[in-house]
């Protein structure tokens, strides 16, 4: 029988979640619902040093506001529950003691001195940064170099140590990566690593394959930068005997850096002037502030689309996908082996065209609140939607709203006079002076009879239509920007045009 389909996203909580991150998500949960299959959310919190708080909340919200959310969870629960690796503590020991009785992990008793004069005396010009592994555990204090008495001794006196893992020498180690292929490695360049620490707590190598098991995972997506790790989990895999188990592994190609060179990190987001974290993120210890995409004005559905393509296409040309999209035609054949290189530029074409593409009631919300939180108040929704009908456009970042439409709700306060000073004469004034009065009179408002009107009026002053639209939109607008007069007028309303006008002639003549 085919095993049922059951993924993971299993971050440590330790910060922001990078795009790559987002990425490894996206990729699972594609895959877990193309395979009707469950999706699951580990939480790999062992390492206690470097927990911090507030993160796990991140990574859920995060995943929340991408709309990729998990079948199982520490807050959704399932049938496998525990889903923080900090609470199922007590699973991971015998297993560690397992491997230690049957000859393939070691007790460790070395003390932090002892592991930094290990590191010291055995650095060579060949070797700068020896390691914990064949070539030097048996110079070590470990059960493999001590006598049976005097380990007992120890266990009994409640020492202090680790389990470690007892690499095999020069042996070949080789899986096969649904998107790299064949993989192999030689078993002596891996060093002994720890699986479960002095505290009783498992390092990720244990909790990683014992939960995968746990968990029945049946394929594991993560960054490629886990593939030094794989051996030491094929290898558990096998000394657990669990496998024929083994989920299919798939590493996941690295998000590059614009330029190509390596892979991209926060720093580079800094340097370069863009976000590389889902959500804002305040580091509570450094109390060092991470702009999110979110948070600059990306939706969603962009930020996906975009994450999708990076590293992945259908084998055409097509660049927009929907969610639904994604999940028909996601194919792990089709994901690149090669890193692929982050385009901010790009990033927010996506945003444009999402923008465009979805209908504005998806997104009102958002922009109501970023108009208020600018002081501009809304007063009526309907009118919301219909300036951002006609102003979307022109909006690259949900931000971009606030100057675009912001002057649809509030008379501007600062006009742009000196664009048009130059060039403004008696006639112009006189020209504003009769619209406005004639627009008092207008009866049915509306774009069309604001031009005729507008035209009519040019005509009968003998001034060219161009030469009146300018000093028109900053009077409307305050700056030279914005859709049609015409619709601007249209929306703002009559009362407002008219007090814009007369605002706006005396600005210009003072
Ligand atoms: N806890 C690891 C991380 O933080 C997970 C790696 C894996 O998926 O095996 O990325």
């Amino acid at each position: 029988m085919e095993k049922k389909v059951r993924v993971r996203f299993a971050p440590s909580p330790t910060g922001g979640l990078h795009l790559g991150g987002v990425r490894t998500v996206l990729y699972n949960y594609l895959f877990a619902k193309k395979n009707n299959g469950v999706f699951v959310l580990r939480i790999e919190d062992t390492d206690q040093s470097r927990y911090v708080a507030g993160a796990e909340e991140y990574i859920q919200e995060c995943l929340r506001w991408c709309g990729l959310q998990p079948d199982e969870s520490p807050i959704h629960g399932g049938e496998f529950a525990p889903y923080r690796q900090s609470e199922r503590k007590p699973m991971y020991r015998n297993y560690a003691e397992q491997l230690v009785q049957q000859g393939n992990a070691y007790y460790a008793f070395d003390t932090p001195e002892e592991l930094e004069a290990m590191r010291t005396n055995f650095k060579t010009e060949s070797n700068p940064s020896p390691q914990y592994n064949h070539a030097v555990r048996q110079q070590m204090r470990n059960s493999l170099s001590l006598s049976k008495e005097e380990v007992e001794k120890l266990l009994a006196d409640g020492v202090p140590h680790v389990i470690r893992i007892k690499m095999p020498q020069d042996e070949t180690i080789s899986f096969t990566d649904m998107i790299r292929g064949d993989v192999s490695f030689n078993s002596s360049q891996v060093d002994d690593k720890v699986l479960l620490k002095a505290d009783g707590m498992p390092t990720y190598h244990l909790a990683v394959v014992v939960d995968d098991y746990a968990m029945k995972i049946s394929h594991a997506f993560r960054g490629e930068e886990w593939l030094p790790s794989a051996p030491v989990h094929l290898l558990l895999w096998k000394y657990l005997g669990w496998q024929n188990d083994m989920p299919q592994w798939a590493h996941l190609p690295l998000i590059m850096k614009p330029d190509g060179h390596g892979k991209l990190s926060k720093r580079d987001g800094d340097r370069l002037g863009f976000p590389v974290f889902a959500m804002n993120w305040k580091d509570p210890r450094s109390e060092e502030e991470a702009t999110g995409f979110r948070e600059l004005g990306f939706l969603p559905e962009a930020f996906i689309n975009m994450l999708a393509v990076l590293g992945w296409n259908d084998g055409t040309e097509q660049e927009l996908f929907s969610l639904e999209e994604l999940v028909e035609k996601f194919a792990l054949e089709k994901v690149h082996k090669g890193g692929a290189k982050f385009d901010y530029e790009k990033a927010k074409w996506f945003n444009h065209e999402w923008i465009k593409r979805l209908p504005v009631s998806h997104y009102s919300e958002q922009v109501k609140s970023l108009l208020q939180a600018a002081g501009v108040e809304v007063e009526s929704n309907e009118k919301l939607e219909q300036v951002m009908e006609l102003v979307k456009d022109r909006c690259t970042l949900l931000t971009d709203f606030v100057q675009q439409a912001g002057f649809f709700f509030k008379t501007p306060a600062n006009l742009d006079v000196a664009s048009v000073q130059p060039k403004w004469n008696e006639d112009k004034a006189m020209f504003f002076q009769v619209l406005s009065e004639k627009l008092v009179t207008l009866e049915q408002w509306n774009a069309f009879n604001i031009e005729t009107l507008f035209k009519e009026t040019a005509v009968e002053k003998n001034i060219k239509v161009g030469e009146l639209q300018l000093p028109f939109r900053i009077m409307l607008v305050g700056g030279k920007f914005g859709p049609t007069v015409f619709d601007i007028a249209a929306l703002v309303g009559k009362e407002e045009t008219i007090n814009r006008i007369r605002q706006g002639l005396t600005f210009i003549a003072s």
